[in-house]
């Protein structure tokens, strides 16, 4: 893995939910500078670099429901070593598709992120009707309905990463 520079910001979500596409749409570039990779049997941790301010940790896209239980287990140590050896992962982006929420993979990925500073991003939200977003928003209300199409949430997704990045206010010494 690079060596530690930057907070890293880490995006997760299971394959095909959209996240290269959201990744895309924050970032504003369909090339992001590419830093480094760390490949794991079969799949690999991607590591981009936002000038000196941030990085971005594409973690490879978690299994659909029938991937073996051996290729899981590779899945999580890669993201184990990842998550073990960083010391500035600034908060995790997991990304959901917004039809169907917290699967049971999702929430087997979540606790496997841990307890960490985290934004649920509801994407592909273009395909709900006004109604079905209303009522996503009501049973979620911390997560952000998000759309690369539309682009619905790119502006305050961020927003909210750019304060993740604040560094904590100075502490001042009585004189
Ligand atoms: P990844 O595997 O999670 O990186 O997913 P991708 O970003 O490659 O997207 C998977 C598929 O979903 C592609 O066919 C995209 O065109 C489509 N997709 C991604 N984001 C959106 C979205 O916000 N709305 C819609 N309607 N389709 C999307």
């Amino acid at each position: 893995m690079p060596a530690p520079g930057p907070p890293e910001i880490v995006f997760a979500g299971r394959s095909n939910v959209g996240k290269s596409s959201a990744i895309n749409a924050l970032v504003g570039r369909k090339r992001l500078a590419f830093t480094s990779k760390t490949p794991g049997r079969t799949q690999t941790i991607n590591f981009y670099a936002l000038g000196e301010l941030a990085r971005l940790v594409d973690l490879p896209g978690y299994g659909y429901a029938r991937v073996p239980q051996a290729q899981r287990a590779q899945w999580r140590a890669l993201v184990d070593s990842y998550l073990g050896s960083r010391p500035h992962v600034a908060g995790i982006v997991m990304i959901m598709d917004a039809r169907h929420p917290l699967t049971p993979l999702d929430v087997q990925l979540l606790e496997w992120l841990g307890e960490r500073r985290r934004l649920l991003l509801l994407a592909k939200a273009d395909k709900l009707t006004r109604a079905e977003q209303a009522a996503l928003k009501r049973k979620f209300a911390d997560a952000l309905l998000f759309s690369s199409v539309t682009r619905q949430g790119v502006e305050e997704c961020r927003g909210l990463l750019e304060s993740w990045l604040e560094p904590p206010a100075e502490i001042k010494s009585p004189r």
